[in-house]
C-alpha cells in the first residue's frame, strides 16, 4: 500500500526510467544521488549506470524494500540508502541527482539543491508539470515568475521530457516534466536577501510597469526606511553592512511555486495607493533610479536576468537597499 501524503507514485514504465536515467548522462565514475528511490526501479538503473548510488528515502519500510531488492547483488557495495527527511538531511558530496521526487518538496528541494556546495554538475528530476514550466519559463512567457527568476540565477533549466499520469502507480493527479538542471559555475556573486527583496517588489504585480509599483506607498516607505537604518548605522561605525555573497534564507524561498492556482501576478497585501509628498523626495530619487536605467515602463513580466541584475546595482549604486 502506497501513502499519497508522502507522493508515492511508482514508476511502472520501464521504457520511460531508460529515457530519464539515458538523458541524465550519467557517467561510469559518478557518485549520483537519488531522492525518494521507493521500491528501487530507478534505483537499480542508476547503479547500472553510475559508480555509487546515495539514496535518501523517508519511509522506513520503503528503505527496508530497498535493502532486500539490492541485497546479495553486485550492486549491494554500491548503494547507500540514508533513512530520512531528504529537506533535513546533510547531502554529501555527488556529481549528479536523478529523481522522482513527492512533488510536495519541489519548490524548498529546488532551493537546497541550487544552494548546495561544491556544486554538482547537473540535476534530472520529475516535477509536477506546471511547476516545471515555470522553472523553465522565459521573461514574456505566461508562467515566468519569481521561481522562474530565482532559479534561473543559480542555474540553467531545461525541460526534457513530458510525462503523462499512467506512467505511475498509482496514477497523480497531474501531468509531470522531467527537467534538467545546471548550477552555473561559478555561482553569481549576488547578495540573497537583497536580491529576494527586490524580486519580491517587482513581481507584486509582475504585468504593472516598475514605474507604478515603484511609486507605491508602501514600496516607498520601506524602501526610505532601509535608507535611513543603513545610514544611521554607517554613521555611526563606518563599516560596510550591505554586500558579499550571503545565502537567501532557503525556508522563505521554499514558500514559492505551489501555489499553483493562477499563474499570473504573486499576491501580495499591497495597497495600492501612490506615495505622497510627504516622504521628502524619496520618491523622486527612486523614479531617478529608474529613469537612469529605462525601467520606467519596462514590467517584471518581460525582465531578463540581466536587466534585473542591472536594476538592483542601480539601486544599490544609490545606496537603495532591499533588506
Ligand atoms: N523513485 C521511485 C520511483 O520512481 O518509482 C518512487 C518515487 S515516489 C514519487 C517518491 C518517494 O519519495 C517515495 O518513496 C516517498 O516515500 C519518498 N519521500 C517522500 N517524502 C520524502 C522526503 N521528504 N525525503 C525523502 N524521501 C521522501
Amino acid at each position: 500500500s502506497f501513502h499519497k501524503s508522502k507522493g508515492q507514485h511508482i514508476l511502472k514504465n520501464p521504457l520511460l526510467v531508460d529515457t530519464i536515467v539515458q538523458k541524465a548522462g550519467i557517467k561510469s565514475t559518478d557518485v549520483i544521488l537519488e531522492i525518494g528511490p521507493g521500491t528501487g526501479n530507478l534505483t537499480k538503473k542508476l547503479l547500472e549506470a553510475g559508480k555509487m548510488v546515495i539514496a535518501v528515502e523517508l519511509d522506513p519500510r520503503m528503505v527496508l524494500e530497498l535493502q532486500r531488492r539490492f541485497q546479495g547483488t553486485p550492486f549491494s557495495n554500491r548503494l547507500k540508502v540514508i533513512q530520512g527527511d531528504v529537506l533535513k538531511t546533510d547531502l554529501p558530496y555527488f556529481d549528479i541527482c536523478v529523481a522522482n521526487i513527492p512533488y510536495q518538496i519541489s519548490s524548498p528541494l529546488t532551493f537546497k539543491l541550487l544552494f548546495h556546495q561544491p556544486a554538482f554538475r547537473c540535476a534530472v528530476i520529475m516535477f509536477q508539470r506546471e511547476f516545471a514550466m515555470r522553472l523553465v519559463a522565459q521573461p514574456g512567457d505566461n508562467l515566468y515568475c519569481r521561481l522562474s527568476v530565482n532559479t534561473q540565477l543559480y542555474a540553467r533549466v531545461f525541460h526534457l521530457l513530458k510525462v503523462g499520469k499512467n506512467n505511475f502507480r498509482p496514477p497523480p493527479k497531474v501531468d509531470s516534466s522531467v527537467v534538467r538542471i545546471e548550477p552555473r559555475k561559478p555561482r553569481p556573486q549576488v547578495n540573497g536577501k537583497e536580491w529576494d527583496g527586490f524580486i519580491r517588489i517587482c513581481f507584486i504585480r509582475k504585468n504593472k510597469t516598475l514605474g507604478s509599483i515603484f511609486r507605491q506607498k508602501n514600496v516607498v516607505s520601506t524602501l526610505e526606511k532601509n535608507y535611513k537604518t543603513l545610514q544611521a548605522l554607517q554613521t555611526s561605525n563606518d563599516e560596510t553592512l550591505v554586500g558579499g555573497d550571503e545565502m537567501i534564507d532557503i525556508a522563505k524561498l521554499g514558500d514559492q511555486g505551489m501555489d499553483l492556482d493562477d499563474g499570473t501576478d504573486d499576491e501580495m497585501d499591497v495597497e495600492d495607493d501612490e506615495a505622497e509628498g510627504d516622504v521628502s523626495g524619496f520618491k523622486e530619487k527612486i523614479a531617478s533610479v529608474l529613469k537612469e536605467g529605462d525601467f520606467q515602463e519596462k514590467r517584471a513580466s518581460k525582465l531578463s536576468q540581466q536587466e534585473f541584475l542591472y536594476l538592483l546595482s542601480l539601486f544599490n549604486k544609490h545606496g537603495i537597499h532591499f533588506s
